[in-house]
């Protein structure tokens, strides 16, 4: 089994370069490269099948801030992709949203991918807006356009293996260096990261996509530029109604999988069973396809770093860790540890190496599909002791 790689874009500034008048790029969380599994030849783009919500979904959206007039552009804005998507947006003033929107003057722009969003804490944002980028109509319009694309889905258009951007990269890494304080591994996974040729699935690469990052000449070796994208495309519309048909159901369905609702891990030492029970507390729903669940959780020391094994039992990449499997049907939904301690994974003491007394948890849920892994829910480090 493949450790989980969870791509973070930390970046909360990009592009404050002359000639630009928007200064944020987008942090959007970033799921691994992955397969792509839908025939639209004539589509472009980039999207994440595992992420996406129901074809024909009413998706709720909260905002947390922002004035009235504020809310009700974005809103308006938002709603363009309900054209050529079957997703209806509805904005509600109170109750559980699936997509929660924070306008706040800092923080950069960012958006869950997809269904992702479940994963983030009821009261949390999914999505953030930095109202003090919003110095024109059009910048605020590519910026809403953009991340609603992720919340339903779409990702960075500029990763595109088939985007063939002849980078001139030792000037990107000086210029970002200099006026971002980017270091080059943030440029790397912000500007230069490429999916997997299969992930395109034979569409075309857009330069004109909302999904598309503006690309200076200077940065590239033969002058090749992109310039802001205020729209959306035609390639962005079609990659669109491809993945949410209006007639018809969605061509190539796969396992989609929710873990929402996670609210703690309890751990408990057992010296009876002399090893530690972990109850881990979420809610699960599945959808598409049939598809298998890995319920892990992995062990790190009290400073973070992952307790190493390679006895071949209990471990995961070397790391301890101990986890149960399930395939589970479309259209279920499981309730873990919620009225009772009806779920656990244990481990034995003795896959611990000597020495450690203080140790943390973290709880990860993933689907494995063929080839991809997909994470689907992330826990922050739980600590507790191990006592013996
Ligand atoms: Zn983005």
């Amino acid at each position: 089994m493949r450790a989980v790689s969870f791509i973070v874009c930390s970046f909360a500034v990009l592009l404050s370069t002359k000639g630009y008048s928007q200064s944020k790029g987008c942090g959007t969380l970033q799921p691994p490269p992955s397969v792509m599994a839908f025939d639209t030849a004539k589509a472009r783009g980039l999207a994440d099948n595992y992420y996406l919500w129901n074809n024909g979904q009413e998706v709720k959206v909260r905002f947390l801030s922002g004035s009235p007039a504020l809310q009700e552009t974005v809103k308006t804005i938002a709603k363009e992709w309900e054209k050529y998507a079957n997703l209806r947006f509805d904005f509600i003033s109170y109750g559980d949203a699936d997509i929660r929107i924070n306008l706040d003057s800092k923080g950069g722009h960012n958006s869950m991918i997809g269904t992702l969003a479940g994963s983030i804490a009821p009261a949390e944002r999914t999505m953030n807006f930095d109202t003090s980028d919003f110095k024109s109509y059009d910048a605020m319009r590519r910026t809403v356009l953009h991340e609603f694309g992720h919340a339903i889905g779409l990702l960075h258009e500029h990763y595109s293996p088939v985007a063939g951007i002849p980078w001139n990269k030792e000037i990107v890494y000086k210029e970002l260096g200099e006026s971002q304080g980017w270091d080059k591994q943030t440029v790397d996974v912000n500007l230069f990261q490429e999916y997997k040729i299969s992930y395109t699935n034979g569409t075309l690469y857009d330069k004109t996509s909302i999904m598309h990052y503006p690309v200076l000449a200077r940065w590239t070796t033969n002058g090749y530029a992109v310039a802001w994208n205020n729209n959306l495309s035609e390639g962005d519309k079609s990659l669109i109604s491809a993945l949410y048909p209006k007639s018809g159901a969605r061509t190539n369905e796969v396992p989609r999988f929710r873990v929402t609702d996670f609210t703690k891990m309890e751990v408990i030492n057992s010296a009876a069973k002399q090893g530690v029970s972990l109850y881990p507390s979420f809610n699960i729903s599945s959808a598409g396809k049939e598809g298998k669940v890995y319920f892990t959780v992995f062990f790190y020391d009290k400073d973070g770093n992952p307790i190493m094994d390679n006895d071949q039992k209990y471990n995961i990449s070397n790391v301890v860790a101990t986890y149960k499997a399930f395939t589970i049907l479309p259209d279920k939904k499981l309730i873990a540890n919620k009225t009772a301690q009806d779920f656990e994974l244990f481990i034995p003491y003795t896959e611990f190496p000597a020495g450690y007394t203080n140790a943390q948890a973290v709880f990860k849920a993933f689907l494995l599909d063929g080839e991809e892994l997909k994470i689907l829910y992330l826990s922050k480090p739980i600590s507790f002791s191990l006592i013996k």
